[in-house]
């Protein structure tokens, strides 16, 4: 061979060590369970890492041991993130708006040896501590509280467990695809499922999610992930954050509108990340505080659809919207809509249409959508069928499981429906559970919905498909208002919008709907409230 190049495996550690070296005065804003903002910097974050990686050494640990963690957004959080992993450790992250029975199985599956919590969760802690089988240590994420010991015997404090370790101690030398971390999918039916991550797919996952046509975080950004910690990796920011060594703003429990937008002004963020329930409570907390969010110049919105009505909202305030589809078994990250060129001579109101769509694959992910034959598809912008993805930073075997979760020929079902067009613009049409199949013919619950929402006394509205005698399916709306409105006016608003065997047969009006674990409406629950309305009336 006439020449090689080094080989450096690609840990998480290393990025943390970057930046340490190179951004050690970068700054992380942390809101606290107790109120409280904590200022640190990166090069504290990473000595803190390595301190928390030798204490877990000095209890016993071994390679490969599973650390959960149930926490908010805030610095210790991320001292976990970098110390667990790099320490040659698997943090995972638990999801505490799971429910109790939930949590306990995903725990146990995992074996987590170790579980960090927030003061926040630790009543619900105590309350599973009896049913872990492989947990030894609880350790609460700040100094030593002995109101909180009293209620978990043996209770340790992250402060103190820190104490514990020696900053100077290196990282252990890690093979880039041992496991890194571990997030489970939210289970909306059947056990959830694990997703173990790799040093070597998280970091791939870093470098191309961070392209200027995905998240384009630079140094000069003050970023605020408002997505959870416990949201797959809240979609990669905090590693993001450290290669770039911008300015990360965790906040905490509170993630109403209007402590957002405090926090936004307080620490100038020039760009947030989050799910669109999130952001409308923001656009709703801007309309009443009157702030104009100055510093704020752009927002990343993923988990589920965009509503149509959000990109000119937010525009209004200067701010771009920048929509993104991933899943937990992506990493998350498998397509962002960035536009073209040539669509800059387009109005602001055409290109806002493409940006609804999903966008386009980053290198490194690859999309295709396959008939019911597995038979792919053209690239076309209509062809509509399964939507499958490949990569390295994209499932290949769920934790545990013995057989890879994969179609023959290596790739993942993502369980969504979808097109893709010629430059690679990829629109989610539905989840294939959702979509409604009514005589043969397919039913977009999403295009119904944005329908629905674009209506002035509609606050929120959820399509589904109930069972038809003759039709099999037929959809039916489930709204909840935001003025006057009947039924018929609300159906009638279809007309000339959809084609007419494509209108709702029913709107039923409702006082909430049903919001799972990550913040989606749980359409099964819906299903099984009112999938038969229409039986009784044939
Ligand atoms: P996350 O909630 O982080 O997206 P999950 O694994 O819980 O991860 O859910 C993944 C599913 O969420 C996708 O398969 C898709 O159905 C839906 N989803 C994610 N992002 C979008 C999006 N931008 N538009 C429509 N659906 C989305």
């Amino acid at each position: 061979m006439l020449g090689q190049m080094m080989h450096m495996p690609l840990t998480i550690g290393s990025m943390i060590d970057h930046s340490t070296r190179f951004h050690s005065q970068g700054e992380v804003v942390s809101v606290e369970t107790t109120g409280g903002i904590e200022y640190t910097t990166w090069g504290q974050i990473g000595a803190n890492a390595h301190r928390l990686a030798s204490a877990l050494r000095g209890l016993g640990l071994e390679q490969g041991a599973r650390c959960g963690t149930i926490a908010w957004n805030n610095r210790r959080h991320l001292e976990i993130y970098y110390g667990v992993s790099s320490g040659g450790f698997v943090c995972h992250t638990i999801n505490p708006r799971m429910g109790a029975e939930q949590m306990v199985y995903v725990i146990n599956h995992a074996e987590d040896q170790v579980l960090f919590v927030d003061a926040t969760f630790v009543p619900a802690a105590a309350k599973l501590a009896p049913a872990l089988k492989h947990c030894k240590h609880i350790v609460l994420m700040g100094p030593r509280d002995e109101a909180a010991a009293e209620m978990i015997p043996g209770l340790k404090f992250f402060d103190e467990l820190l104490e514990t370790g020696d900053a100077s101690e290196p990282w252990p030398d890690l093979d880039e695809n041992s496991a890194s971390s571990l997030c489970y999918t939210s289970g909306t039916t059947g056990d959830p499922k694990g997703v173990l991550y790799s040093h070597r797919s998280t970091v791939l996952h870093t470098l191309a999610g961070n392209q200027p046509d995905g998240i384009a975080i630079s140094a000069m950004d003050t970023v605020m992930p408002v997505v959870p910690m416990f949201h797959v990796n809240a979609w990669g920011v905090p590693y993001i954050a450290a290669a770039t060594g911008c300015k990360l703003v965790l906040p905490g429990p509170n993630l109403d509108g209007k402590s957002l937008v405090k926090l936004i002004d307080e620490t100038e963020t020039t760009l947030a990340l989050g799910v669109p329930t999130i952001w409308m409570g923001l656009l709703a907390a801007l309309k009443e505080t009157g702030s104009k969010v100055p510093s704020l110049t752009r927002t990343v919105v993923g988990g589920s659809a965009l509503p149509p009505s959000m990109i000119p909202k937010f525009a209004e305030y200067g701010v771009d919207l920048v929509h993104a589809w991933g899943m937990t078994e992506t990493s998350p990250l498998g397509s962002m809509n960035q536009l073209l060129q040539r669509h800059t001579k387009l109005s602001a109101q055409e290109q806002a249409e493409i940006r609804l769509g999903q966008g386009r694959p980053p290198y490194g992910v690859d999309l295709r959508v396959v008939d019911e034959d597995g038979t792919t598809l053209v690239n076309d912008g209509k062809a509509q069928g399964d939507l499958q993805v490949r990569g390295p930073w994209i499932v290949d075997t769920y934790f545990g499981k013995d057989a890879p979760a994969l179609t023959a020929d290596g790739w993942f079902d993502t369980g969504d429906v979808a097109t893709i067009d010629g430059e690679g613009f990829m629109i989610i049409r539905d989840r294939s559970k959702d979509i409604i199949k009514s005589g043969g013919e397919w039913i977009s619950t999403v295009t119904l919905e944005n329908i629905a929402i674009a209506h002035p006394a509609v606050a929120n509205a959820a399509a589904i498909a109930a069972l038809h005698p003759k039709w099999d399916e037929r959809p039916v709306l489930v709204v909840i208002k935001a003025g006057e409105v009947t039924e018929e006016e609300l159906l009638n608003f279809y007309k000339g919008k959809v084609e007419s065997w494509q209108i709702p047969d029913r709107a039923i009006f409702v006082d909430e709907l049903p919001i799972g674990s990550t913040g989606k409406v749980q359409k099964n629950k819906l299903r099984e409230e009112f999938g038969n309305v229409l039986l009784n009336d044939n």
